[in-house]
């Protein structure tokens, strides 16, 4: 099979109902016609063998999670997706392999509405590259840098679950008694907050999606606001019930220092609270309270009663540096 047979067969599908999308798959370029009074919001991230994911990682669920981190990316800012590209380099063309990717990529992209404009096909080790397009009203994106102190800290759905997945996955941890198919689930495919983002516009002050780990991301909000800090109430994190059955130590290991969760992370101002929980509530996602911020620097983690951690070393928490 050619290069051009390749991408007819799986990636040149009927294209999706964006309003931006003047030209897909075929010629030189993609054409994107964006809107009077609104941004694109663009964001690429590739996924390389080895680095990102097992090589022998389920072929379908790999197609989901390369562009389910990308959505995620725009649903940090409050974007709206429209059309991705995706740049693809295979070792050799195993077609039952490409079947099942493409169909894992197509559903994620029908689940959100968007469409594949275009990329390039490479022999080569594999690496997944893909380009996303999105829109949000001018002016209205939600940056890392908008926190203040005083502000509240919230967190989407239940992070850590997808580190407790990789830990089973990798024999680290024993699969009995776990609930093995909602651990993979959030490691193989996870949603992205596409529709929690968009109800956080206007409220939060700022927001990032947690891919590095909850106080690594955090970390970056707090930095990216002029060098805030914040108090966080390890009482008050949400914790899905099979991190609830680990050594306490392990569950906040992965909830505050997992990575791969693709939940939302953001802050707002306590005047916003209830427009805040009710705005997000219809997103049918939950978003819990774990923390404020403060004007002096750094993170301290503290219990129900306010008193801080004892034993806790902060440095365990660090996200992940590809080059550290
Ligand atoms: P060029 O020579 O300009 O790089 P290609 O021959 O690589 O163009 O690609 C032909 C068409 O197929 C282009 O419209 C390109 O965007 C599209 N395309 C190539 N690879 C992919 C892919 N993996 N997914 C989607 N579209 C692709
Ligand atoms: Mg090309």
């Amino acid at each position: 099979m050619g290069e051009f047979d390749l991408i007819e067969r799986y990636f040149a599908k009927p294209a999706g109902s964006s309003a931006l999308v003047r030209l897909g798959i075929g010629d030189d370029c993609a054409l994107l016609a964006p809107r009077a009074g609104h941004e694109l919001a663009i964001s690429t991230d590739m996924l390389v063998a080895g680095r990102h994911f097992f090589p022998d990682v389920d072929p379908s669920a790999l197609g989901w999670k390369a562009l389910a981190v990308n959505l995620s990316d725009l649903a940090a800012m409050g974007a709206t997706p429209h059309a991705f590209t995706l740049a693809l380099a295979l070792p050799e063309v195993v077609p039952a392999w490409l079947e099942a990717f493409s169909q894992g990529l197509f559903a994620c992209a029908s689940q959100f509405g968007c469409t594949l404009i275009g990329g390039d096909t490479t022999r080569g080790p594999l690496n997944i590259c893909i380009t996303i397009f999105g829109e949000v009203p001018a002016g209205t994106a939600v940056r890392r840098a908008g926190a203040r102190a005083g502000d509240d800290i919230w967190v989407s759905g239940s992070p850590g679950v997808a580190a407790l997945g990789l830990r089973v996955r990798s024999g680290e941890l024993q699969a009995a008694g776990l609930d093995v198919a909602s651990l993979f689930g959030a490691l193989d495919r996870p949603q992205p907050r596409v529709a929690t983002g968009v109800a956080l516009r206007g409220l939060a002050s700022a927001m990032i999606d947690v891919s590095d780990g909850l106080l690594a991301d955090l970390g970056h909000v707090l930095v990216a606001s002029g060098g805030l800090g914040a108090v966080v109430d390890v009482d008050a994190l949400p914790m899905h019930a099979s991190l609830r059955a680990q050594p306490a130590a392990l569950a906040l290991q992965c909830i505050l220092a997992g990575g791969d969760d693709y939940e939302l992370c953001c802050c707002a101002p306590p005047t916003v609270r209830d427009r805040l929980s009710a705005a997000v509530a219809a997103s049918g996602v939950t978003l819990t309270r774990i923390g404020i911020t403060t004007a002096q620097g750094g993170i301290t983690l503290i219990d129900r009663h306010g008193a801080p951690l004892q034993g806790i070393d902060a440095v365990r928490f660090k996200g992940y540096d590809h080059f550290d």
